[in-house]
């Protein structure tokens, strides 16, 4: 493995301050998805592990709540220091485990640094309120404080920005957590786990565990310790791991699964629309959560729409993340591939053509041209499920009306798209669609600046900006008399 820094790849768990291996010594493979090779074991950890990470996070919270914003702010600086001076070797650790091209995955460590220099200073600006009280002599005050031990469920495709998010402000706001990456993308965040450790946060703030969904996840959801679970991932799990949760009554963000419309309207800039798709569709495979699952192109712009886009598809070079140029790394696993096929079989046997790509060379391996395909119709079942694939399906409307209620028509609502010149349809479009962000004439919008997460079964809450930290935070009101 070529790392400047080999002590950044850690086949062991955090858990109280100690690099730990699962009790009973069971470990999971981890392989690297371009070539099907094992890139390590990580330890297979249950509920036991569990338990003893979430009683040293509950130590830890009673002095680190404690501890001034500004103290946690130098830790997060000092964090934010070492990934970014880590940079390389994150990326490497990122493209041997989830096959994303490498210069993607230098910029999603920047991306997942950006959130801990944000949450460094947003720590500084938790504000509370003082209120008129209706009563002369009663004062009335708003005091924030951290929620206590926060449980993190994490997805493999943005194996560093998922964690990040939700840690660094969890930590600004003096929350310890207790981690759990995905089994397919541990080793990013056991690397960052070892910069934290490196940073200074003290012993317990940040666990980190590997192992059994299921168990792990159960521990986590079951402890009155922990007042809070962050998860990011599929809906179905979210939905899980939220009935997990009523019985302590836990606080909730859960980022779930989208089916983003792009909507290109007759009046748009289709060169810029067609760079919006490949931004949005083809980032990370087509494996991100916001990505254009459905491309709605009004009628008088279809065909040459469709031209364009698969001219540019069709050129994309698909390959192992580290060769130079390469556009469009491998699928996570054989169950991503599997889907992907599905819809494409489902699309052509219901009447749409695959007009480019779609096609695997070597059925053995996990890569999948990205494609294009038109003629697509609500029934198929590209309508319905995130394909989470590199396949762009386009389907054809006539009015805008036609377009939101085709839009809409799905119980997701994370992220949209539109392209249009059209300023009064600009504020119209973006009024009607049921989605928690709108790229307008933009196809990406990843930024630490600005809220993100969705509405309807895409989840609850929002990280990033300054209403990333809220999730953290309980609200305390004091009423005090006899002034
Ligand atoms: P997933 O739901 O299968 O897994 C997510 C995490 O949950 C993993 O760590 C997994 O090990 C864990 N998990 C699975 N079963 C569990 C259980 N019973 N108890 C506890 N934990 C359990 O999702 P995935 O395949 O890793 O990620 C892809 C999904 O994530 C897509 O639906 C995508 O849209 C979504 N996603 C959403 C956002 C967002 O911000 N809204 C961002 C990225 C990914």
């Amino acid at each position: 493995m070529n790392l400047q820094d080999i002590t950044l790849f850690r086949q062991q768990n955090l858990v109280a301050g100690e690099w730990i291996n699962a009790d009973n010594g069971a470990t999971i493979d981890v392989d690297n998805p371009s070539t099907l090779s094992v890139v390590g074991t990580v330890p297979n950890c249950g509920s036991g592990e569990t338990e003893r990470a979430i009683a040293a996070a509950e130590t830890c919270f009673a002095t680190f709540r404690k501890t001034t914003a500004a103290h946690r702010g130098a830790l997060l600086e000092k964090w934010f220091d070492l990934i970014m001076e880590a940079q390389d070797d994150l990326a490497t650790l990122m493209t041997l485990e989830q096959g994303k091209p490498f210069a993607e995955a230098r910029g999603e460590i920047a991306y997942a640094a950006s959130f801990v220099k944000w949450f460094a200073e947003e720590g500084k600006r938790v504000y509370g309120e003082t209120i008129p009280s209706p009563v002369q002599d009663r004062r009335i005050i708003v005091q924030k404080q951290p929620v206590g031990v926060c449980a993190i469920i994490t997805p493999w495709n943005f194996p560093a920005a998922m964690i990040t998010r939700k840690i660094a402000p969890a930590l600004a706001a003096g929350c310890p957590v207790v981690i759990k990456p995905s089994e397919f993308t541990p080793f990013t965040a056991l690397a960052l786990g070892v910069l934290a450790e490196r940073a200074g946060f003290p012993s317990g703030a940040v666990n980190i565990l590997t192992g059994d969904p299921a168990g792990v996840g159960g521990a986590l959801t079951g402890s009155p310790a922990v007042r809070k679970l962050s998860f990011t991932g599929s809906t179905r799990v979210g939905k899980l791991l939220m009935e997990q949760c009523a019985g302590t009554m836990k606080r909730l963000s859960l980022e779930l699964g989208g089916n983003a419309p792009f909507i290109v309207f007759d009046d748009a800039d289709l060169n810029l629309a067609v760079e919006g798709v490949m931004a949005s569709k083809f980032r990370n495979g087509g494996q991100t959560c916001v990505c254009a699952n459905r491309i709605f192109v009004q009628a008088g712009v279809y065909d040459a729409f469709a031209e364009k886009l698969a001219a540019v598809v069709g050129n994309m070079k698909l390959g192992d993340g580290f060769v130079d140029g390469v556009e469009i790394g491998p699928m996570i696993n054989e169950a991503a591939i599997a889907k992907i096929r599905s819809h494409l079989d489902d699309a052509t046997a219901k009447g749409g053509t695959v007009i480019v790509g779609g096609t695997q060379e070597d059925t053995s391996t996990r890569f999948i041209s990205p494609a294009v395909v038109t003629g697509v119709t609500s029934d198929m079942l590209v309508a319905d499920e995130e394909t989470f694939g590199p396949v762009a399906p386009l389907f054809k409307f006539e009015t805008e009306g036609e377009a939101l209620a085709a839009a809409n028509a799905t119980p997701y609502g994370l992220a949209a798209y539109f392209y249009t010149n059209d300023l009064t349809r600009t504020f119209r479009v973006s009024e009607e669609l049921e989605t928690g962000m709108i790229g307008i004439n933009v196809g990406g919008f990843a930024t630490e600046v600005a809220p993100f997460g969705g509405i309807k079964e895409s989840g609850l809450g929002r990280e990033g900006a300054h209403h990333g930290i809220d999730e953290y935070l309980e609200v305390k009101t004091l009423h005090i008399g006899g002034i």
